[in-house]
């Protein structure tokens, strides 16, 4: 039998995410680096005018400590801020203000994968390459907003493990009103490390930067582990480097080779304090937990507890909106679970996906208010109006918010179950289809259907199908 190697993969991510405050990290610059024009939001902070003095943003400071609460990591009692020196257009001091020996938070959890650190640093202005004139403008906007990093354990095996990470971890900062986390924008950007290891030794990894989706996050992790392994097979050996992911060619390509580690010549900045956090109330874990929203994991829980199922509880857990409007039409006496789950879940998610998608864009609200979809719930479940009809009236709620008895009235649509209606009714269409009601008596069932169809159409919709099927069936015997 032939030796087969066997491939270890192993993936750890270092994730950074701008954070949502009203000011940059250190100045009170508004933070807004994605909407406004160029170089609008700079003051002689940011911009490293000699003799300026940062502050810190205590709202930035708080929104890392949650994270980290959310994540049950370690928060830290002594921490600061440390200069990494480097010089680069985008970066006007030559230095950036990070944290190195002493991060906010140590450890932690989430889908499975474990934390080594998150810790708070600024982001750096945004380059833009001019095509026109070669050259390369800079836009300082972006330079001092916060910015999170969290770096993982390499414990992640697979690209779709590293994939619902990313995706875990975007929802968690929405919960928590840390970040957008947007990666299309680059308020969240995903750098992937890749080996290949073999008999339980860890092999060379290679860096993946430029990922701007988690699709593109998933593919490229995929390609580099077969890359990889291809080489490694062919008698090559994997070199310790920084790759791009080409969107076009769906490949990773080199950017550059690693020569020995940067030295940064981290040293704690002089200009800023030193904080220990125990003595300032403000940062204590119990306030900030108190203040801690409903996160993720909470939620699928108790929608568990609901015993509704997994792909409705993901649902409502990512879609928020939809997690609000369940929540709030559940609280109303009378809604069973298991109905309004169905049609929030199935037609009301498809309505408002049809109506954002013709729009190209999305609501941020459900246009029907939360006691006229409780009450439609309740007629379905009294069966005053059929399933087919409750469609009917959704789509038409969404356009008009209004009570749906009355517009069920109004239309013809409220349920028929008196069943001297409906008997006649039935009795109408078997003698115009007696062959049909023959066919059924000699075993054949569909036929049935058919004159349930007929007996539905008559009504316009507006029959109890159990009743009317009960009924036919009588009437054949
Ligand atoms: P470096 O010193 O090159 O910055 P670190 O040990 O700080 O490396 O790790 C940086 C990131 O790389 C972390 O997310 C970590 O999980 C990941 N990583 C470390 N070793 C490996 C490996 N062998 N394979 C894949 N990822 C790794
Ligand atoms: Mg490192």
């Amino acid at each position: 039998m032939a030796y087969m190697a066997v491939y270890e993969p192993t993936i750890g991510l270092e994730i950074h995410a701008e954070l949502k405050t009203r000011t940059k990290m250190f100045c009170d610059s508004a933070n807004d680096p994605f909407t406004a024009e160029a170089n609008t939001h700079i003051c002689p902070v940011c911009l490293a005018h000699p003799g300026t003095l940062p502050v810190i943003n205590a709202e930035a400071v708080k929104h890392v400590l949650r994270v980290g609460l959310a994540l049950k990591g370690e928060l830290a009692d002594y921490t600061e801020f440390d200069r990494k020196n480097y010089f680069y257009p985008d970066l006007p001091k030559g230095y950036q203000l990070s944290q190195y020996e002493f991060p906010l938070v140590k450890g932690g959890e989430l889908s499975g994968v474990q934390i080594t650190r998150v810790h708070l640093e600024e982001d750096t202005a945004s380059s833009i390459h001019d095509e026109k004139t070669g050259a390369t403008l800079v836009d300082y906007n972006r330079a001092g907003v916060p910015l999170m990093e969290l770096v993982t354990e390499p414990v992640i095996s697979s690209a779709e493990h590293a994939g619902r990470f990313a995706r875990d971890l975007q929802l968690l900062l929405r919960y928590l009103g840390a970040s957008e986390a947007n990666m299309e924008r680059g308020e969240m950007r995903v750098e992937a490390n890749v080996s290949l290891g073999q008999n339980g030794v860890y092999g060379t990894k290679v860096e993946i930067k430029n990922l701007n989706s988690f699709r593109a996050m998933e593919r490229a992790v995929a390609y580099e582990l077969d890359r990889q392994k291809k080489l490694i097979e062919s008698g090559g050996t994997v070199v310790q480097e920084t790759r791009g992911w080409d969107e076009s060619k769906q490949a990773t390509f080199s950017q550059r080779i690693k020569e020995g580690s940067a030295d940064y010549r981290y040293f704690p900045d002089p200009d800023l304090p030193f904080l220990k956090l125990s003595e300032l109330p403000e940062f204590h874990p119990d306030i900030l937990r108190d203040a801690l929203s409903e996160l993720p994991e909470d939620r699928r829980k108790r929608y568990r507890d609901l015993a509704l199922q997994s792909d409705d509880i993901e649902l409502l857990v990512r879609d928020r909106r939809f997690g609000d409007y369940f929540d709030e039409v559940t609280k109303i006496a009378a809604v069973e679970y298991n109905t309004a789950i169905n049609y929030v879940a199935n037609d009301l998610v498809k309505i408002i996906r049809d109506i954002e998608e013709r729009d190209t864009k999305s609501l941020d609200k459900i246009p029907i208010s939360a006691t006229h979809f409780a009450k439609l719930i309740e007629m379905i479940q009294m069966k005053t109006v059929s399933s087919r009809s409750a469609k009917d009236i959704l789509t038409a709620l969404v356009s008009h918010d209004q009570d749906p008895e009355v517009y069920a009235k109004a239309e013809g649509l409220l349920q028929e179950t008196n069943i001297e209606k409906l008997r006649e009714v039935a009795l109408r269409i078997l003698n115009r289809h007696g062959q049909v009601a023959e066919d059924y008596k000699a075993g054949k069932d569909s036929a049935l259907e058919f004159l349930l169809g007929q007996s539905m159409k008559e009504l316009k919709g507006a029959g109890d199908p159990e009743m009317l099927r009960e009924i036919l069936r009588s009437l054949i015997r």
